[in-house]
C-alpha cells in the first residue's frame, strides 16, 4: 500500500489518466478526491472505488475556475482532515491548427485547461501543504512539452505543457525547504480519448511514432503518477519526468 492513509486530489478524473490513477491510488489505500466537469462520469468511478473497499468523494467543476480548485481542497481538509497530494492532470489538446490560423479562443481555452488551473491548484494546495510540512504535486505535462514529435499543430499545446515543466520547477525550488515536493509527469501518447481512442489510424499513426511502437495504457501513466506521489520519489523534485516509449530518445 504505497498511499495508505494519504488523501489525494485527482483532476481529470472522469477519463482516461486521471480515471486510471484515481482507482490505483484508491488500491494504494489513498482517500480520493475526484475532479472534472463532468458529474455523472465521477459519481460512478467514486461508486466503483468504494464497492471495491476504497474511500473517494467527488466534486464537479471546472479547473479554469479558481474557487473550484479551493473548494477541491476544502472537501479534502473537511471529508478527510488532512491533504497529501494532488495529481493535477486535466487537460486537453484543444484545436491543432498552425498558429497562422489558430483562433484566440482556442489558444486561452488550451492556456487556460492546462496550465492556468495548474497555478490555481498550487496556489490552493501549497497553503495546506505548508502548514502540514509536506506534500507532493504532479502535474500532467506530456512529452510535447519537451519535444514535440515532428508533430505540427501543437503550437498552444506544446506552449502550455512545456510552461507545466517551467511552473513545477520554480514551485519545487519555491517550497523544497517547506517538506513540499513538485514534478511534472511527461507520458508519452496514451490509450485515452484525447489520444485517440476509438480512432484506429489516428492511434496507429501515435504508436508509430513512439520506438516502442505502441502507445502506453492509461494505467501504465498511473504508475509513474503513483511513483511521484508516493515516498519512493522522496528525492525527487523539480523533474519533468519522461513516461513516453522512447520517444524523446528517438529525437534527441
Ligand atoms: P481524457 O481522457 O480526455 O481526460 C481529460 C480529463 O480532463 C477529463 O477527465 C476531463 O473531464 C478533464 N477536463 C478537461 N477539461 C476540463 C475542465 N475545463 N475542467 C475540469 N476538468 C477538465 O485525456 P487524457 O489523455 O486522460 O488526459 C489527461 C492528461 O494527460 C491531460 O493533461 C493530457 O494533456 C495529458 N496527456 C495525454 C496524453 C495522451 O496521449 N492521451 C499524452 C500526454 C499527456 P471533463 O470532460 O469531465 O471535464
Amino acid at each position: 500500500m504505497e498511499l495508505e492513509g494519504k488523501t489525494i486530489i485527482v483532476t481529470g478524473a472522469s477519463s482516461g489518466i486521471g480515471a486510471a490513477a484515481a482507482s490505483l491510488f484508491a488500491e494504494e489505500g489513498a482517500n480520493v478526491i475526484l475532479g472534472a466537469r463532468r458529474s455523472a462520469e465521477l459519481e460512478s468511478l467514486a461508486e466503483r472505488i468504494k464497492g471495491s473497499g476504497g474511500n473517494a468523494t467527488w466534486l464537479a467543476g471546472d479547473v479554469r475556475d479558481q474557487n473550484y480548485s479551493e473548494a477541491l481542497v476544502e472537501l479534502a481538509l473537511k471529508e478527510y482532515g488532512e491533504l497529501d497530494g494532488a495529481f493535477n492532470n486535466a487537460g486537453i489538446v484543444g484545436d491543432m491548427s498552425p498558429v497562422p490560423e489558430m483562433q484566440i479562443d482556442n489558444w486561452h481555452d488550451v492556456l487556460g485547461i492546462n496550465l492556468t488551473a495548474a497555478f490555481f491548484a498550487a496556489k490552493a494546495q501549497i497553503p495546506v501543504f505548508r502548514k502540514q510540512g509536506h506534500g507532493s504535486i504532479v502535474f500532467t505535462s506530456s512529452f510535447v512539452g519537451f519535444s514535440n514529435g515532428g508533430m505540427s499543430g501543437m503550437g498552444a499545446y506544446a506552449a502550455s505543457k512545456a510552461g507545466l515543466i517551467g511552473l513545477a520547477q520554480s514551485l519545487a525550488t519555491e517550497h523544497a525547504s517547506e517538506g513540499i515536493r513538485v514534478n511534472a509527469l511527461l507520458p508519452g501518447g496514451t490509450v485515452t480519448p484525447a489520444g485517440g481512442e476509438g480512432n484506429p489510424d489516428v492511434l496507429a499513426y501515435i504508436a508509430d511514432l513512439h520506438p516502442m511502437k505502441r502507445m502506453a495504457s492509461a494505467a501504465e501513466i498511473a504508475q509513474a503518477a503513483l511513483f511521484l506521489l508516493s515516498d519512493r520519489s522522496s528525492f525527487m523534485t523539480g523533474s519533468p519526468m519522461i513516461v513516453d516509449g522512447g520517444m524523446s530518445v528517438r529525437l534527441a
